[in-house]
C-alpha cells in the first residue's frame, strides 16, 4: 500500500483537493487536525508542551489556543520546538491509522509542512497544490475572517511553493483556472494502479 502525501500553502486547496478523494473512498489522515486533538488528548504530549511553554498553554484542561498561537507565529525557533514535540506523537497515531487501513490500494495523507518538516521523505510519492499567494490570501481572508496581516504572518513561516515544488512528485494547479476534479482523477487512476 503507497502513502501518498498532499500537501500546499495556507488557503491553496489542499483540503478541497482531499476532499475530491474522499469522494472516491480513499482514506485520508488530517495530520495537522490530528495533531490538534492529540494536542488536546494525549497527556504525554500535553506534559510536554505544558514543560515547554508554561501553565498558560492550557486553561481547564483545554489547549490555550491562543496563547499558543501567539508564540509560534512570532517565533520560529518556538514554532519549530512545537513541531518537535508534536511530530513523534503523531507519527505514532499515523502508524496505528495505516494498520487499520491496510486493504486499499493507497492512502492520503495531508499535511500543511510536509516538506518542511522533512516527512516527506517517509510517504512514497508527495502532491503539491498550487496557487498564486494573491488567491490564497483572498480565499484564506474569506474563509476565515482573518486580517491580510494574520495570513501573511502564517505564510511567511511556510516554504515557498517555488521551494516545495522542486521536491513534489506531482503539482496540482489551484488557481482556478483548471478544473480540480479532472486533475484529481488523473493521479487516482495513477496512485489505485488502473
Ligand atoms: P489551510 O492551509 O488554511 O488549511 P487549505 O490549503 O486546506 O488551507 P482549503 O481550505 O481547501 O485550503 O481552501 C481555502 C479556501 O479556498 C476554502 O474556503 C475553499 O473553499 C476555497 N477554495 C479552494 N479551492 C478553490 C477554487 N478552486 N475556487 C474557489 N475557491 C476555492
Amino acid at each position: 500500500m503507497k502513502v501518498v502525501g498532499v500537501t500546499g500553502g495556507i488557503g491553496s486547496g489542499k483540503t478541497t483537493v482531499c476532499q475530491i478523494f474522499e469522494h472516491l473512498n480513499v482514506p485520508i489522515y488530517y495530520a495537522d487536525s490530528r495533531a490538534k486533538e492529540l494536542m488536546a488528548s494525549n497527556s504525554d504530549l500535553k506534559a510536554d508542551i505544558i514543560k515547554s511553554f508554561g501553565e498558560d498553554s492550557y486553561t481547564n484542561g483545554q489547549l490555550n489556543r491562543p496563547y499558543l498561537a501567539k508564540l509560534v507565529f512570532t517565533s520560529p525557533e518556538k514554532l519549530a520546538l512545537l513541531n518537535s514535540l508534536v511530530h513523534p506523537a503523531v507519527a505514532n497515531d499515523f502508524e496505528g491509522w495505516l494498520e487499520e487501513n491496510d486493504t486499499v490500494p493507497y492512502v492520503l495523507k495531508e499535511a500543511a509542512i510536509l516538506f518542511e518538516s522533512g516527512a516527506y521523505q517517509d510517504v512514497n510519492t508527495s502532491v503539491l497544490v498550487i496557487a498564486p499567494e494573491d488567491v490564497r490570501l483572498q480565499r484564506v481572508m474569506k474563509r476565515d475572517g482573518s486580517s491580510k496581516e494574520e495570513v501573511l504572518q502564517r505564510m511567511k513561516n511556510q516554504w515557498t511553493q517555488e521551494r516545495k515544488a522542486k521536491l513534489a512528485d506531482h503539482i496540482i494547479n489551484n488557481d482556478g483556472t483548471q478544473l480540480l476534479i479532472p486533475q484529481v482523477l488523473e493521479l487516482h487512476k495513477k496512485f489505485s494502479g488502473k
